[in-house]
């Protein structure tokens, strides 16, 4: 997968996360922090938000298989 593909697989995450209504007061939720984590050997893309009416945090994870390509954050990944 080429950059312009992730870029848009991230911009689509966005898409989903402005449309999701805040789960207290149904305001909209806004983008963190986004970072990759592997759980079982998968990466999800993680993306913490916070509401922007309440303040309420929410964490978004988006299954991203192909990023098993890219240099990840897990610095354990050594040698
Ligand atoms: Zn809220």
């Amino acid at each position: 997968m080429i950059l312009t593909d992730i870029m848009k697989y991230i911009e689509s995450e966005y898409n989903i996360i402005n449309s999701t209504p805040c789960e207290v007061c149904g305001g909209d939720y806004e983008a963190e922090q986004l970072e990759i984590l592997l759980i079982d050997n998968v990466p999800f893309d993680v993306c913490e938000c916070l509401c922007s009416e309440c303040g309420h945090e929410k964490t978004f994870e988006f299954y991203a298989p192909f990023l098993n390509e890219k240099p990840l954050k897990n610095k354990k990944n050594l040698n």
